[in-house]
């Protein structure tokens, strides 16, 4: 792996140029969340001022403090602020520390959390982009809707105002051979473009949430518009 954080994000941008190349598609359709749940503050703030904007943690415990850190205190609202991705499962009881903070949503899987996010958002006053996660694989160990359950779960979530679906996100198992999870990228693109062809469901659901450090390649090439880079991007730093 390269040394420093500008080396990585070299190596980072050179892959998703080529896969953009062999694919036929633009670098602005690809938007990169660097996943900071690995490394200290410190790290996070460079990566941030690396000018990598978007944020990703997966859970509350681990992130408070870097949040509260960055963005938590009194700042000018001119200032340059990080957008903050939550990507892993959150507990209902969670959706307070998190609705407010982190402006999207990755794991939506579930009525019971779509219910304590719109009604915590609507407290707020504040509209919540969300990913509804979707287990394409079929792993036990994976979070998400089977994609049976997914248009009538997007049916459902037509009544929560605070809401707004905005595309998919799914995790491929780790394969040693990454050309592996190309079955599972592409389903979830196919659920996509289905959902989208269905005149009643919100034409809102456009965006794919796919692709981590071992795969993200394979992702952009099925069409991922929103990559998630913890290991390869930003490091990996033992407590
Ligand atoms: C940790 C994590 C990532 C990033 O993982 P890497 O393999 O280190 O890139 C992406 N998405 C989710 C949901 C994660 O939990």
């Amino acid at each position: 792996m390269a040394s420093t954080l500008e080396e990585r994000i070299q190596l980072v941008e050179e892959r998703i140029k080529n896969a953009c190349e062999r694919s036929g598609r633009s670098r602005n359709e690809i938007q990169i969340i660097a996943v900071t749940k690995y490394v200290s503050l410190d790290t996070t703030k460079a990566v941030f001022e690396k000018g990598l904007r978007h944020l990703g943690e997966n859970r509350w415990q681990v992130a408070q403090a870097k949040w509260e850190a960055i963005s938590g205190s009194i700042v000018q609202e001119t200032d340059e602020q990080p957008i903050w991705h939550f990507i892993g499962s959150l507990q209902t009881n969670k959706v307070k520390d998190v609705i407010g903070k982190f402006t999207y949503m990755h794991s939506l899987d579930r009525l019971s959390l779509a219910e304590a996010i719109d009604k915590r958002a609507s407290q707020l006053g504040i509209v919540v982009p969300c990913f509804i996660q979707v287990n394409v694989s079929g792993e036990d160990s994976k979070q998400g809707l089977e994609p049976e359950q997914l248009f009538p779960f997007v049916e459902q979530l037509k009544r929560f105002t605070s809401i707004k679906p905005i595309g998919l996100m799914t995790m491929a198992p780790y394969e040693a051979e990454p050309e592996q999870t190309r079955t599972v990228f592409r389903a979830l693109r196919e659920l996509r473009d289905e959902l989208q062809q269905r005149p009643a469901h919100p034409h809102t659901i456009t965006h794919l949430s796919m692709g981590m450090s071992n795969d993200f390649d394979v992702a952009i090439e099925e069409g991922a518009t929103w990559i998630r880079l913890g290991t390869i991007l930003v490091g990996k730093e033992e407590e």
